[in-house]
């Protein structure tokens, strides 16, 4: 299955391809309408405009780094996962998204191994059955997928940070695939490159995915970019990947909207392009 992800309504509405995910909230804190019939994506916690309001609700190190744009290795805000209020509104709002279609989360998870030792996650870690970290961090995040999925007529998928490594997401996001697959349609790998000038790694990582998610139900969508990238190398890195994955969204911007549609003509036709690598 084939498809596009793209932020910008009037392109979402031409049908380019199977499927079409649709950009709803954004890291940065824009909110869209939904789009009926789309797959809307909704942010979790990854939040700029929250953060930025409200420092004090940003997730935290142990040595006081707050998980903002400014901080390294963070291009986004990140809200602490375990801010009730903002866990409330965050579900009542994929209730509202998931009426009108599908639903994909987006950043669902802590933004990174050393967060977040806030106050409230001390204490409610300590408070906790749990007498590892990591495996409250994996059971906090697998409540509110569960929580979501309750809320979420439709399909529900999980995206997941590029790492297939095993354990790797475990201790970066308090992420475990095996943990949320009972509660997801499937999930969402973004390999996203610029121009792709080398591909062997986004094969590499579709095809560590394809072993890390082995023997799960959900299905594995990969998401590309197709911003100025040559589109026979698009077609013969789709092709690459079609053993491992179930479908393929390309990242759209309007300008490219032409290109999307041709490169998938051309991965349904079989079409071999000839690739210069
Ligand atoms: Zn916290």
């Amino acid at each position: 299955m084939y498809g596009m992800l793209t932020a910008d309504r009037d392109l979402a509405r031409a049908e380019i391809g199977t499927v079409t995910h649709f950009f709803a909230d954004s890291v940065d804190g824009t909110r869209r309408e939904p789009l009926p019939g789309a797959v809307n994506s909704v942010a979790c916690w990854g939040d700029t405009a929250t953060v930025r309001d409200e420092p004090a609700r940003a997730a935290v190190t142990a040595d006081g780094t707050r998980a903002t744009p400014d901080a390294e290795g963070h291009d986004w805000g990140t809200v602490c996962p375990t801010d009730p209020d903002y866990r409330d509104k965050l579900l009542e709002r994929l209730e509202r998204v998931g009426a009108v279609g599908d639903v994909r989360l987006t950043t669902p998870g802590f933004p990174g191994a050393s967060f977040c030792h806030c106050e409230r996650c001390d204490r409610e870690f300590a408070a906790s059955d749990h007498e590892d970290r990591d495996t409250w961090r994996t059971a906090v995040i697998a409540d509110f997928v569960a929580a979501a999925a309750e809320r979420v007529e439709g399909d529900l998928l999980a995206t997941l940070y590029p790492d297939p490594y095993p354990g790797n997401l475990r201790e970066r996001a308090g992420v475990d695939p095996g943990s949320l697959a009972p509660f997801v349609d499937g999930f969402v790998v973004p390999l996203c490159g610029v121009g792709y000038g080398t591909t062997y790694w986004v094969e590499s990582l579709a095809r560590g995915f394809a072993h890390e998610l082995e023997g799960l139900e959900p299905e594995l969508t990969i998401q590309l970019s197709a911003d100025g990238v040559d589109p026979d190398r698009l077609v013969g890195l789709t092709q690459q990947l079609e053993a491992h994955a179930d479908a393929v969204v390309y990242g759209t911007y309007p300008a490219d909207a032409d290109t999307v549609k041709d490169v998938i003509r051309r991965v349904r036709e079989g079409d071999t392009p000839s690739l210069t690598v």
